[in-house]
């Protein structure tokens, strides 16, 4: 699968939360499939209204979810995305937060709302393919666990024509992917970041992601996509989220680890189960494209 008219015909759908989940994640593999010909369209359930934002960047702008679309829409640009498609609920902060309780908040709205949404997105989009985040959201992100679970629930209705019957002619995706951050190598940067100043305990951006815990949750990895050829068409869909720290925030020690890990997206394939271990490289491999 190499240039673009071999892939005239396959579509891929991530289904995520906030304007940097689609860089920060699975960036890479988004790339490569757009590089490839793939029309490959974002969900974004929320604009990222929450979360703390330097002064500065407010410039212009109305409030921070505006900011955070405009920097979206500029990774989506550099990652070549096909299209990108708001739920418009509002960012639910993270876990205890009081935004959680906020009418709008992603993480209060009804799985069957949301998931009657994506049913809408995935009959009009018909994707082979359909990606989102692993059970627990990668790092228990509430808007994280919410989209994950309404897309679960469309996958699986999208085909049948007695569920959201008001939302479109039913269409059946093909597979269905989690992202997910293989355990052996944050079991290495866990072990590695207190060497960096770094405490595993209190990660990211707002100091609220605990890697130990995480370490011990595991998803099956079916199949690692090498997205190496575009590691820089990341990075620059990276720099476009500025407010969100972007590499910036990381000394840079701590970048060149993060880019020695870099270059491989691992998933866990949801449907159909894989038979066996499951060593995918090609999200799209077995689909054959109708024409
Ligand atoms: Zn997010």
């Amino acid at each position: 699968m190499d240039k673009s008219t071999q892939n005239d015909g396959l579509t891929m759908l991530a289904v995520l939360a906030h304007p940097d989940d689609e860089t920060f994640g699975m960036g890479g593999t988004l790339a490569l499939y757009a590089q490839r010909g793939v029309s490959v369209h974002l969900i974004c359930a929320t604009r990222g209204e929450v979360g703390e934002v330097a002064p500065h960047f407010l410039e212009g702008y109305q409030s921070i979810g505006e900011l955070r679309e405009d920097e979206l829409r500029c990774a989506a640009g550099k990652l070549g995305l096909t299209g990108v498609h708001f739920l418009d609920y509002r960012d639910s902060g993270m876990p205890g937060s009081p935004d959680n309780q906020h009418p709008k908040a992603l993480a209060a709205a009804p799985i069957d709302e949301v998931a009657a949404k994506v049913t809408a997105y995935i009959r009009e989009l018909r994707p082979q393919v359909v990606l989102t985040f692993d059970p627990i959201g990668g790092y228990r992100h509430p808007d994280h666990i919410a989209i994950h679970e309404a897309t679960v629930r469309a996958f699986h209705a999208a085909g049948d024509p007695e569920q959201f019957p008001e939302e479109g002619a039913p269409y059946q995706p093909d597979k269905l992917y989690y992202h997910t951050f293989p355990r052996g190598w944050l079991t290495w940067a866990v072990r590695l970041m207190p060497l960096f100043g770094k405490d595993p305990r209190h990660f990211g951006q707002n100091g609220d992601i605990d890697l130990l815990e995480l370490v011990g949750e595991n998803f099956p990895v079916h199949a690692r996509i090498n997205y190496g050829q575009v590691v820089k068409v990341k990075e620059e869909a990276t720099a476009c989220h500025a407010s969100q720290g972007g590499m910036a925030s990381s000394s840079g020690l701590m970048r060149w680890a993060f880019r020695l890990a870099s270059g491989k997206d691992s998933f866990t394939r949801a449907y159909p189960e894989p038979k066996g271990g499951g060593n995918e490289r090609d999200l799209f491999s077995g689909i054959k494209v109708m024409e």
